[in-house]
This record gives structure tokens, sequence and C-alpha cells, in this order.
């Protein structure tokens, strides 16, 4: 009697473990899709040398299987788009972080922006000097601040003071912007008619939870007055996220971009309207800026899955990557 006993026992717990181990094997996982952008402006195939282009198309091709690595082990979207940044901010070849363009005194001074779109948080720097990963003390103001945005010395206290690495100003420094520089100061005093190539990098992500994130930095534009911020620091400008809605980081001409609140507009047009990300993508980027003059893109994600990378120049830096292995990268309009 015992035994049968026993073996009743052993033969529930079994099932059990059994049926725990297939319930939780068969919980439907959610897609990820992971976007980024290295600028967009006058990119085409005939001004930019093929040996640059193949150097812009393997670091892109770098960070976006870099993202894909963090999501698809079940890693956040605020860690894959914060991450993502690093490695461009790190990379000389964009106008963010090392590599960044110079302002009118021949200094960078650079902006970043984070935006949690499941918590509705967010955490920006402006017009830092030394702060090697501007977008990490952008988030550093998110998660260990009671503010939104920090600038200047303030944010360069804030951000040694909570363990992140400062460099000299010369770190930034690269040759090619420099040389950018100094030609668009024989050409020009006003940011208006130069720099037609705006090298800002973004990066937006849903991740398999079904959460949103945005994060852009950016050395702004060349030739910028002392001070002067862009709209990337700028929550619902250059970037924003809303798990109801979407995540969305851009790159162009700032004060086009915040004065339309781009980032937020395209969100409220899903959101109150009930439009697709893409249709009030167009709406925001390929209409309302575009009859301004306003010149630049946006990539974006929502919820789903769907994802855009919208831009009213000849080309932007762009690509994508999604859980079923899809993946692309493009730099031109026509691509
Ligand atoms: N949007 C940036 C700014 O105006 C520039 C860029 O995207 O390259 O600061």
């Amino acid at each position: 009697m015992k035994s049968i006993h026993q073996t009743l026992c052993i033969l529930l717990i079994s099932g059990a473990v059994c049926f725990t181990a297939s319930a939780q094997t068969t919980v439907p996982k959610k897609n990820y899709t992971l976007v980024i952008h290295g600028g967009a402006g006058n990119i085409t195939a005939s001004n930019l040398p093929a040996e640059i282009a193949a150097q812009y198309k393997s670091e892109l091709s770098e960070v976006l299987r870099h993202g894909d690595s963090i999501l698809r082990d079940g890693g956040t979207s605020i860690d894959a788009v914060e991450s993502c940044v690093r490695m461009m901010e790190d990379c000389p070849l964009f106008n963010a972080g090392k590599g960044a363009v110079f302002t009118a005194e021949g200094k960078n001074e650079l902006d970043a922006a984070i935006m949690d779109g499941k918590t509705g948080l967010a955490g920006a720097v402006a017009g830092v000097t030394t702060i090697k990963n501007p977008i990490s003390a952008a988030r550093a103001v998110m998660e260990k601040s009671n503010h939104v945005m920090m600038a200047g010395k303030g944010a360069e206290v804030f951000a040694a003071e909570n363990g992140l690495e400062i460099v000299d100003p010369t770190y930034f420094f690269t040759q090619n912007r420099w040389n950018d520089y100094l030609k668009a100061k024989s050409k020009a005093d006003s940011i208006s008619n130069i720099d037609k190539k705006h090298g800002t990098v973004g990066c937006v992500a849903v991740d398999i939870y079904g959460n949103l994130a945005a994060a852009t930095s950016t050395g702004g534009m060349t030739l910028k007055k002392y001070g002067r911020i862009g709209d990337s620091p700028i929550i619902g400008a250059g970037t924003y996220a809303d798990n109801a809605s979407c995540a969305i980081s851009a790159t162009g001409h700032g004060e086009f971009f915040i004065r339309n609140v781009v980032a937020y507009d395209i969100a409220a047009l899903m959101k109150y309207k009930g439009l697709p990300l893409a249709e009030a993508a167009n709406e925001v980027v390929m209409q309302k800026l575009r009859q301004q003059g306003g010149a630049g893109g946006i990539i974006g994600v929502d919820a789903k899955g769907n994802y855009t990378m919208t831009f009213n120049t000849a080309g932007m830096f762009r690509g994508y990557i999604k859980s079923d292995g899809e993946m692309k990268v493009g730099m031109f309009m026509e691509e």
C-alpha cells in the first residue's frame, strides 16, 4: 500500500514538474526590433568615397549585431539603446562622442538624451565637454537624480560623482572634423547654409517584454554658437519613447526639430489620431518639416516591432535588425 502511495506521489510530482517546464517553454516570447541611425544629410554615392562608405556599413552592422546580442538574451531595450549609442559615440566616424563636430570657437560641446517608454522616465545632458560617453550621463540623470536635464559644468560634476569616465576635451578631436570646421569657417559664418551632413547617432528598440526605449547623442552642428543646444537632448524634439505609441530618435537641423516638437508630434499622431507609425512619421518629416525646409530624418519603432527610417534628405546612415534575423543597413535614398 505504502509503495503504491509513494509511486502515485512520484508520478504526481514529476507530472507537475513536466507541466511547469512545458508551460515555461510554450510562453510566447515577444519579438524584438532595434533600429539605429548615424545622421542624415547630403549623403550620396557620388559624394561618399566607396572606402568611407564601406567603413560606415561595417560599423553600422557591428552596432546592429551588438544590439541584437543584448535583446536576444532577454536584455532590456533601455540597455540596448544606451549600449549601441555608446558604441557609436566611441567611433570617430560619427558626430557624437569622439569625432564630434566643432563649435564656432573650435570646441566640442555634446548633447544626449535617453527615454524609457515603459516608465516614462527620461534623462539628458547638454553642452558637456569632458564626459566620454554623454549617453551614459543622460541615463545617470534619469536614474540617479530627480531631474530630467543637466547642462554644462553641473552635468560634468554629476557624471564624475556617478563614476562615469571623464576625459580631456582634446579626446573628442579628429583631424577630419577639424578639416570640415576649417572649410566651413572659410565659407560661412552661419549654420544654416553649411554642414549638409548631420552625423548625430541614435537608437530605438522594442524588447521581448514589449518595452520601448530611445537614445540620441550628438556634437550638434558645425559652427554652432557657444551654448547652443540642439534637438537631440530635448525630450519630445529629438528623442521620445512611450510604450503606448512609439520610440523616436531624430537627426537633422535641430532648430526645426525643436520648433516642431518632432518626436512627440509623431507619437501624438499615433496616440490621438490612430495613425500607424510610418504614416505619422511621413506626415511630420516628409510633409511638415519638408515644407519648412527642415532637413533631416528619424528612426522609430512601435510596441509591435513595426519600424520606420524616414528622412527628407539625400541619405541617412541607418539600419535595423529584428528577432527573426532580418537585418539591413542603408545610407543612400534608393537603398
Ligand atoms: N540634430 C542635431 C542638432 O541639431 C544635429 C544632427 O542631427 O546632426 O544638434
